[in-house]
């Protein structure tokens, strides 16, 4: 069998802990090579870097399984997904993460993690986003060993086009994997204004999680201790209301 060629980003940045347990679990399924923000982007989404120049540097990662190669690159999870192609040619599979903390509902627009799993996904290569659950104690061998396995699957079967894989892993054991809707959990808009030491005004952008309650929702899985693994679509036309929207443009 040929050996099967992984590229890894996140948005936590290159130094990340999540990072280097999902490239250390993934070499064993082939060669791996880490491309990663310099610094943490998380909550960028997809953006990319214009106008400026990328470096691309070589990094040496302690704990790092020794057959992986790292670099990191000035820019955005986007620009890691980009260049890492650019630079190694086009991989049989992206896996994003492992992010600190939960990605869910209405986060994957904003979630630097799960973009890195969309730029895959356009270039036509099967692409995986994982996150866990925030604890004080991040322990990520239980969500490493599980994006092992699926890995390993995926890289067998392949994913339909246009179609990204978002997973979440609970805190502590899991309980079971289920497959599951993107849920409508996001964050009530909750905006601190403060002051800075000169008396100026500042804000502090931060939200309160809302959840959901759908049974089936990526949310409910986390919730009650179980992975939460979410096909989503790449095509985002709503053809069912194609043709009405036509119908009352006259079109
Ligand atoms: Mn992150």
């Amino acid at each position: 069998m040929n050996q099967k060629n992984i590229l890894i980003a996140n948005d936590d940045g290159i130094y990340s802990h999540g990072l280097r347990a999902l490239a250390n679990a993934l070499s064993e399924l082939g060669k791996v090579s880490v491309v990663a923000p310099e610094f943490e982007q998380s909550g960028v989404g997809h953006g990319i870097t214009v106008r400026r120049p990328l470096r691309f540097k070589p990094t040496k990662l302690e704990g790092l399984d020794a057959r992986v190669q790292a670099f990191r690159v000035d820019g955005t999870p986007t620009d890691c997904v980009v260049m890492g192609v650019h630079r190694f040619g086009k991989p049989d599979l992206v896996v994003s993460g492992i992010n600190y903390g939960p990605n869910l509902g209405y986060d994957l627009t904003h979630s630097g993690t799960f973009a890195c799993a969309i730029e895959g996904t356009h270039m036509g290569i099967p692409s995986i986003a994982f996150s866990q659950s925030f604890a004080d104690q991040m322990d990520y061998s239980h969500s490493a060993a599980f994006a092992r396995s699926l890995a390993a699957q995926i890289l067998e079967r392949g994913l339909p086009s246009k179609t990204v894989l978002n997973v979440n892993v609970p805190t502590g054991i899991p309980k079971g994997v289920r497959v599951t809707v993107q849920g409508t959990h996001h964050y009530e808009e909750n905006i601190s204004e403060r002051f800075d030491p000169e008396g100026k005004t500042y804000y502090w952008v931060g939200g309160i999680p809302t959840g959901d309650s759908e049974a089936d929702s990526d949310y409910t899985a986390l919730e009650q201790g179980f992975i939460s693994v979410t096909p989503l679509k790449l095509d985002f036309t709503h053809r069912e209301y194609l043709e009405t929207l036509r119908g009352f443009l006259g079109t």
